[in-house]
């Protein structure tokens, strides 16, 4: 007997997809539903997955649809249901396309699967071949392991293995093939905070004592013990909720298991670790653990926002300044700014660590919304490496050479004391133009307007933003000479090409994303390093943070001048960030390091800043530039980016966008303009900018724009707020 059923509630559901707003559905008689929880409802012909944004009641005026399921998982908290909704206005997008973000794989609301794995039994069975010993000496060698393990091990088929059960010899164990994560002993072995890590340590404990959201500053120089101070305030967090999550963000290359081993120790757990490298194993796991409220710390990229915390007491964003932070394809995001939303949403505090503060985070201290709190001293006898430049100008390298004599001098003494140094340009592979000397023409990649960077290991040229690559030709393309292609400008294969000759006996590595593609590669490289096995490095931006290289007493910046130039309003801080961190590698230990800059332009406000050990000079000038032409954080910006297959309709479109938007005073528009990159994979982009005063709600009058604007198929537009790219 079925009767139908009474509708009394309706429920709002959000779909994580591009769609302008959540739906109405009834609620069946007998279901249970809450604020949040996850659930499946019938949208178009199929039946998806979504999440419960609102519950009220249904006067049955409409003939809604009902609610099919509701998994048995615990619901999104208010907290991150108010971060969606707060993040999707402000970034002016869909609330949809952030629930996306925060929905991985459906497994991760089910139970974890069990694997099946066999141990030894207590007794040896009747009959037993040389295929079933070799796996019970597999098993006595190794421990428990699942059939497949075993049988590679032992090196027979599976089928052995379960036979070998079947006879007796083995026992079936089941266990969650996603085992949960221990929780974290606060009152692991630390070290004695020294006087000015303890009152730094004191104000952020007053902060989590106080409950409710505030955002520190911790501006402390590299070596200062910044580290050891947040892991005090994740301690006293952990004691005074026993049941607090603790999100700490780092900059994806920085995530390395000498971190978690850190966290280990510190905490005598594994903490969840967040990366793009992980698979979907780990991140089901790791999903379903913070959903539970069992992975207590998470130690994560950027996305790691987006997880399902349950009772978030603490957010660190460490590196706070590192560009790495902006999201800058998908769903543009900066992940700094976020964290602190995401703070204020769960009442907590959000701790911004830098060794160089960016100039909004500095600014927001200055203006007293943020609490500031500082680290000037070194621990122990480290000191900051002595900086001075070596002017190019003067100290011309040989044409096709990139390291001067003063620099090779410093290599020189430097390596003769059986010390390391580190050669730092950030530019990848061997010369980043390949040109032809008979007819001047350019090898360029066929997508996008750039050139091909030569690549002297693989021997192909590389297209770096689209990933087009070709083997190196022998002939021009274009006029057809041969072995007249010649390379112009130095990569890191160059300089360690150069550093090996200078020093034929000197054991020289190359430290960039192309010899450390992978979180293992790097970690080697490192761990030589560390070692003292690599006399000199010669490294991209991988290699300017976080590590601790001892013996490390040379810094060479081979080109000091890269990044000053160019439209980006953030190039000369991020340009200073950089040395700084870069001279930061050296004589962390005991033994005094220097840096040595190369440049063309030694009086730079940037370089005599750095030179003077003088940050907040260098800041000073900075802020007033960004202040006086109303660049963030003393104005806003935004960027429209339209695109399409056909130039034509992207300039028609952009026209279309620029003279529909809305009047609004502080608010100005440039454009549509075409970017330095005008054409990307065969779509044809061109950029509206807007600048808006500080006190305009940009983002309600982004909207009111959008929504003027009808879509256009095979044209899309993207909106970026607070965009870092120029090009
Ligand atoms: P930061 O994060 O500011 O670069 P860390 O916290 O990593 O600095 O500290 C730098 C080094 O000094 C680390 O090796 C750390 O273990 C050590 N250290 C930090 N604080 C102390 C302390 N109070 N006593 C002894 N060693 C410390």
């Amino acid at each position: 007997m079925s009767r139908a059923p009474t509708l009394k509630a309706k429920a709002s559901i959000l779909f994580p997809m591009p769609l302008p707003e959540p739906f109405d559905y009834a609620v069946p008689d007998g279901m249970e539903l809450r604020v949040g929880d996850h659930v499946r409802a019938p949208l178009g012909q199929r039946s998806s997955r979504g999440v419960v944004w609102a519950l009220s009641s249904d006067d049955g005026s409409r003939n809604l649809k009902s609610v099919e399921s509701v998994y048995d998982a615990p619901p999104l908290s208010e907290a991150m249901i108010e971060f969606v909704n707060w993040s999707a206005r402000y970034l002016v997008q869909w609330p949809g396309i952030i629930l996306r973000m925060v929905l991985r794989s459906e497994d991760s609301l089910l139970p974890s699967p069990t694997e099946l794995r066999f141990e030894a039994a207590a007794e040896r069975p009747t009959r037993m071949t040389e295929a079933r010993e070799r796996v019970l000496r597999a098993v006595l060698e190794q421990g428990p392991g699942s059939a497949a393990e075993l049988a590679r091990l032992a090196g027979v088929t599976p089928g052995v293995v379960t036979g070998l059960a079947k006879a007796g010899g083995l026992t079936r164990i089941e266990r969650p093939a996603d085992p949960p994560f221990d929780p974290p002993d606060p009152d692991g072995p630390g070290v004695a905070l020294v006087p000015q890590q303890q009152d730094a340590a004191d104000q952020i404990r007053r902060m989590i004592n106080a409950g409710g959201f505030q955002a520190a500053l911790l501006d402390g120089v590299t070596g200062s013990g910044k580290t050891e101070v947040y892991f005090d305030a994740i301690a006293h967090a952990l004691r005074q909720d026993s049941d607090a999550q603790i999100l700490v963000l780092l900059p994806e290359i920085a995530l390395t298991r000498a971190v978690t081993a850190r966290f280990m120790e510190r905490f005598r757990a594994e903490p969840a670790l967040w990366h793009s490298d992980q698979g979907p194993k780990e991140r089901r796991r790791i999903w379903r653990e913070v959903n539970e409220n069992r992975a207590r710390i998470v130690i994560g990229a950027r996305s790691a926002l987006f997880l399902p915390f349950q009772n978030l007491r603490l957010i660190i964003v460490d590196e706070e300044h590192d560009a790495t932070y902006k999201q800058g394809d998908g769903l543009h995001y900066q992940a700094r700014d976020l964290a602190v939303v995401r703070a204020r949403a769960s009442r907590a505090p959000v701790i911004l660590a830098s060794a160089t503060p960016s100039i909004e985070s500095l600014a927001n201290a200055r203006a007293g919304r943020y609490a500031y709190i500082q680290l000037p001293d070194r621990i122990g006898k480290a000191v900051l490496p002595d900086v001075a430049t070596i002017d190019l100008r003067e100290h011309r390298p040989q044409r096709g050479l990139w390291l001067s004599d003063p620099l090779v001098e410093a290599m020189a003494e430097t390596l003769g004391r059986g010390e390391q140094v580190l050669l730092y340009l950030n530019r990848r592979g061997y010369a980043p133009l390949v040109l032809c000397r008979d007819c001047g023409h350019r090898m360029k990649s066929p997508e996008v307007d750039a050139y091909l960077t030569e690549h002297r290991y693989t021997r192909r040229l590389i297209c770096h933003l689209t990933g087009f690559s070709m083997p190196r030709p022998d002939k021009c393309p274009e006029c057809g000479a041969i072995d007249s292609l010649t390379s112009v400008g130095p990569g890191v294969e160059r300089v360690a090409e150069e550093a090996k000759a200078r020093f034929p006996e000197a054991k020289v590595e190359i430290l960039s994303s192309d010899t450390a593609h992978s979180a293992e590669k790097l970690l080697a490289l490192i761990d030589r390093m560390e070692r003292g096995e690599i006399d000199i490095l010669v490294g991209t931006q991988i290699a300017a943070k976080g590590h601790n290289f001892l013996n490390l007493t040379l810094i060479g910046v081979v080109d000091a001048d890269l990044g000053l130039a160019g439209g980006d309003p953030r190039a000369g801080e991020r340009t200073y960030q950089t040395l700084v961190q870069v001279a930061g590698r050296a004589g962390r230990a005991d033994r005094p390091g220097r840096a040595l800059l190369q440049t063309h332009d030694p009086e730079h406000d940037a370089i005599a800043a750095l030179v003077a050990g003088d940050r907040d000079r260098f800041m000073e000038a900075e802020t007033m530039a960004r202040e006086a032409l109303g660049l963030p954080p003393y104005g806003r910006l935004a960027a429209i980016i339209i695109s399409a297959k056909d130039p034509s309709q992207a300039d028609a479109v952009a026209k279309d966008w620029a003279r529909n938007a809305p009047d609004a005073d502080g608010i100005k528009i440039w454009g549509p303009a075409e970017p330095r990159y005008g054409m990307v994979r065969g779509w044809h982009r061109r950029r509206l900018l807007v600048r808006a005063d500080r006190d305009v709600d940009l983002s309600a009058w982004l909207w009111a724009w959008k929504k003027n604007m009808k879509p256009v198929s095979s044209v899309r537009v993207t909106i970026d707020i607070e965009p870092y790219s120029f090009v």
